[in-house]
This record gives structure tokens, sequence and C-alpha cells, in this order.
């Protein structure tokens, strides 16, 4: 486990007054417990649809309502066991959905587009300073290639048809556990829709905590609960797995590192070795190989720019 000093208090855990720690005002690193909240959307409380994800869809501006409400729950169960800095990534498209003035104040919000330049680690982009004791994926979906699963893609639905790390097919949750377990953070929490619930599980062990928010119903239809209702199932189980974060390990792999991106199209693939980084695996595959699961994620993530990558309208 590497880049991981466990702080030197926890002060607050398991007392009577856990619920009441405020984040230190004025203080940018406040001694305590630290925790990252990964967001995404598609498995948020509601959202079902193309229409719920992108900024002028029909019901985006209720789906980021939604969307807000999960965090919220998630910070507070967090606040509750202890945490006194909480990490939020809003990950999801443009990366600005998350409505800031909604939002729980012991939150410090990772905002902004994920350009390899601004958010190299993407939806977990916040990680890399270290000292999270625990990690939570809030709103996540199921990866490409789900059967029947709800809104199911792998980081950009345009180009990627699977993704493997260490030859095993990843979804965003495997790969965000992957990157978040080499700085020593375990994943205590998912919630979704019951299709990444359970690759969830079945990718990060049995025994991890989720809360399924809907049930799916096919590729833009789901059975939801409410927002009302999922809120305190969401704090909860926050609450319960901060707690017990000592139960989970962090997920981590024996270096050198090698993810494969399978994309659609072949000259999706010849953009994104563009870069200079990665190498040709067939036709439609490029590997990337690195000490580390960071290293070789980033140089993907930069290949991935790249693929989606349009000519100048002078120059069609
Ligand atoms: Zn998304």
């Amino acid at each position: 486990m590497a880049g991981r000093a466990p702080d030197a208090s926890r002060g607050g855990e398991g007392g009577a007054t856990a619920s009441a720690v405020p984040v230190r005002e004025g203080a940018r690193y406040p001694a305590g417990m630290k925790v990252f909240i990964a967001v995404d959307m598609e498995g948020a409380t509601g959202v079902a649809h193309r229409e719920h994800l992108l900024p002028g869809g029909n019901d985006y501006e209720k789906a980021r309502r939604w969307l807000t409400s999960d965090v919220n729950a998630a910070v507070e169960g967090a606040v509750a066991a202890g945490a006194t800095e909480v990490y939020v990534n809003d990950g999801h498209g443009n990366m600005r959905n998350l409505l800031l003035d909604e939002l729980h104040p012991a939150a410090r919000l990772v905002v902004g587009p994920a350009q390899a330049k601004n958010k190299p680690l993407v939806q977990v982009t916040g990680i890399e300073a270290g000292g999270f004791e625990a990690a939570m994926l809030v709103g996540f979906h199921s990866r490409a290639g789900t059967p029947g699963g709800l809104l199911s893609h792998t980081w950009v639905g345009m180009l990627v048809h699977e993704i493997r790390l260490q030859g095993q097919v990843a979804g965003e949750t495997l790969l965000d556990a992957a990157i978040v377990g080499h700085y020593g953070t375990p994943v205590v929490l998912v919630t979704g829709a019951d299709d990444v619930c359970r690759e969830a599980k079945a990718d990060l062990g049995a025994d991890l905590a989720t809360v399924e928010v809907k049930q799916v119903l096919g590729p833009s239809a789901c059975a939801t609960l409410t927002p009302k209702r999922t809120f305190p199932m969401i704090k909860a189980a926050a609450e319960q797995a901060v707690r017990a974060r000592h139960q989970r390990k962090p997920w981590t792999t024996r270096g050198p590192v090698t993810m494969d991106v399978e994309f659609h199209r072949r000259e999706m693939a010849q953009r994104a070795l563009d870069t200079g980084l990665g190498a040709a695996v067939g036709d439609r595959c490029v590997r990337y190989t690195g000490p580390d699961v960071p290293s070789a994620s980033r140089d993907l993530w930069r290949g991935l720019e790249e693929a989606l990558r349009e000519d100048g309208s002078f120059l069609k």
C-alpha cells in the first residue's frame, strides 16, 4: 500500500457527539478523518433516461436535485461516522451537475470537466492528496455490455466497447476502486440501481455495502424509490460503512499494470494511438501499461480524450 499515512487523530469517531463534528473553520486540512465520494449520475435516485443526464434535457434540472440529495445523504452519513472532511467529486458528463448551494456544508466539491490537464484521475481526482480513510461511489451505473443494464457504459459510451484491467473486464466501479486503492483507500459503499450493486459486489466483494435506489426494467427504464425514501437509506448505509471502514481492504494489484481499451471502431483506436501513448493490440484495442493503476489510467484517459477530438470545421 503506497501513499497513505494514517491520520494522527480520529477524534469524534464513535463518540456521542460525532454527528455534530463540523469542518473546522479556516482549516485547509483539518486533523481528523477524510472521506472521498465519487459521484456519477446514471445511478442517482429517479434517473432513468438520457434526457435526465444532459444539460437542456427534459427533467435534467430535477435530476440534479435528486443527485444532490443522494450525495448529501452520503455526506451526512460520513459526518455522523466522524468524518471531518468530505471530498465530493462531481464525475458525470461535464462534471458540473451537483447543486453547490444545496450541498452539505461539510463537502468540498471537485468540479469541472475531466480534461486530462484538469482531472487526470477523472471521477476520483483529488484522491491523490492521500489520507482518505474511505471512499463511496454514489449514483454509479453498470459497465458497458451489461445485459439489460440501465444506462450502461464504461467511461465514454460513444467510444468504449470494453475496458480490461489486468485482463479483467472492468466497469467504472472497479476502475475507480483500483485507483483509490492505490492511494490506500477502500471503497466502502456503492449506490445505484440493482445491476451496478450486483456488479460492485462481484468485483469488490460480496460483503460490500450497497444501496439499491431503483430496480432496472430496461436500458432506459427503472422502478425507482423517491428521494424522500432513499435519503435515509443512503445516510444510514454511509454512516455504517464509514464506521466499518477498517474491515474493508483497498483494491490493489501487483505492477506493472495493464489496461486495455477495446474501442467500437478502428479509427477511434488510431486517434488514441496518435497521442504516442499506448500500443496497438489488434485492430480496435489499445493497451496502456504503467507501474501502477493511476499511471496507466491517466494515459488511457488521455487516449480517450484524443479519440473524441474532432477536426476543426475548416478541415472537414
Ligand atoms: Zn455518468
